[in-house]
């Protein structure tokens, strides 16, 4: 049988096993990003996606820090904005801030109050959906805005941690490229 894109694209993740912490199985996208053509067809998958008329996002949000380098070159290739949803004191000017709990402790991501206009269609943008508490609470923060999440998309889902189902649960569309067990 023919290798799937997504069989492609999973044989340049690396897992790196226990890292950060003991029985985390980390999925290292630096190879994707590091081989050219992989880079570019990844990126093309997400473009060729949203430059669809009714999917076209008016500006592409980004979580820190793997968000970033996808949703930068994603907003620039569709011509539209990019702004980035960053973990709490790095951002300079007046932010919201929305706070979630991790495995041990909690996280805060802030985002620059006048970086979205209310009404506008905005795409999220992650390396990977784990327990889903990263996306969701980026799509908090631009519904504090007025904004309107069309989509979340990452490289990864980890299924069997539940997060695609919950995120698709609070009604947010998903888009996904490759599932890791
Ligand atoms: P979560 O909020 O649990 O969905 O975790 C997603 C965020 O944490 C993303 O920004 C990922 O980059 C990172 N992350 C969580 N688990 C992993 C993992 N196993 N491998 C790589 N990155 C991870």
């Amino acid at each position: 049988p023919t290798p799937s894109f997504s069989d492609y694209l999973r044989e340049h993740i690396r897992t790196v096993p226990d890292w950060p912490a003991p029985g985390v199985q980390f999925r290292d996208i630096t190879p994707l990003l590091q081989d050219p053509k992989v880079f570019r067809i990844l990126i093309d998958a997400f473009v060729h996606r949203y430059m669809d008329h009714d999917r076209r996002p008016d500006v592409v949000a980004g979580l820190d820090a793997r968000g970033f380098i996808l949703g930068a070159v994603v907003a620039y290739e569709l011509g539209v904005g990019f702004v980035p949803i960053r973990k709490k004191g790095k951002l300079p000017f007046t932010t919201v801030e929305e706070t979630y709990e991790l495995e041990y402790g909690s996280a805060t991501v802030e985002l620059h109050t006048d970086s979205v206009h209310a009404g506008s269609r905005v795409l999220l943008m992650d390396d990977l959906i784990a327990t889903g508490g990263t996306m969701m609470a980026g799509k908090k923060l631009l519904e504090k805005l007025g904004a309107q999440v069309v989509e979340g998309a990452s490289i990864v889902d980890l299924p069997e941690l539940g997060g695609s189902t919950r995120l698709r649960a609070a009604g947010l569309d998903l888009y996904t490229l490759v599932d890791f067990a």
